[in-house]
């Protein structure tokens, strides 16, 4: 799934917190839901090619409480603990969605998240051997991802539109109310 995806996924959990959360919390929510895909920036950098990143063990809940762990050492005096906890779920729904386009799309996707990785991964999705590959040997430029997205996978990139429409509309809802009674 894309940022657009995972973002509105990280927005629409920043909406669980009552009473509503703030702009820092909002992002701060929001990054955690897109912080799995940090790895596609070090393939980039390291002319990996980027379609591997869904196979290495930075997509996987191990790593979730790595990024957690290193969140709250960081951000523990400016966020309460119950922020760190919807971080933890913005995290795991990265990963949801992520498992998502392989639920649907088994023959072209091939390989769900390893949930148990490091102890199991049954469906022998982590492959370290991949960051090996060189880029220049793939196309991954953008053209290429919404080709894949447009004619391969089509109903994750709906998913995706239908919870940045879920999005506004839960926005709408939650935050035009408080503008009507300043
Ligand atoms: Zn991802």
């Amino acid at each position: 799934m894309l940022p657009l995806g995972h973002s509105s996924a990280g927005f629409l959990i920043s909406q669980l917190k009552k009473p509503k959360p703030n702009l820092k919390e909002i992002i701060f929510l929001i990054v955690s839901a897109n912080i799995f895909d940090l790895d596609l920036l070090f393939l980039y950098i390291f002319q990996r090619p980027l379609f591997i990143h869904h196979r290495l063990p930075t997509h996987t809940p191990l790593f979730g409480l790595l990024y957690l762990l290193i969140f709250y050492i960081l951000l523990k005096k400016k966020f309460r603990p119950k922020i760190f906890l919807l971080s933890a779920l913005a995290m795991i729904s990265h990963l949801i969605l992520d498992n998502i386009s392989y639920s649907i799309y088994p023959s072209i996707v091939n390989h769900p998240i390893a949930w148990g990785y490091p102890f199991f991964d049954p469906g022998n999705t982590i492959n370290n051997n991949l960051i090996n590959l060189s880029s220049q040997d793939y196309k991954t430029e953008i053209s290429t991802v919404t080709d894949y997205y447009f004619t391969k996978t089509p109903i994750v990139l709906y998913a995706e539109f239908f919870l940045f429409f879920l999005s506004l509309y839960i926005g709408y809802k939650n935050y035009s109310k408080r503008n009507k009674n300043v």
